[in-house]
């Protein structure tokens, strides 16, 4: 019953999020947001092009 009614909500902020966006597209929804702060942008290497993961140095540095 309550899976039920955080769906409901769920579907709902989705569609609200997409009626605020399709009203005003460079407003910023609640969801992008929140999409925004999970994925910080992806920084590589300038030596050798590799993700940096968990950490500003890279390996090919150390060697
Ligand atoms: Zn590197």
């Amino acid at each position: 019953m309550i899976i039920k009614i955080v769906a409901a909500f769920l579907v709902f902020m989705i569609v609200m999020g997409a009626i605020q966006k399709w009203l005003n597209p460079g407003h910023k929804t609640p969801l992008d947001r929140l999409r925004g702060a999970k994925l910080p942008r992806p920084r590589k290497c300038s030596e050798c092009g590799r993700f940096l993961l968990g950490g500003d140095s890279c390996r090919c540095k150390d060697r």
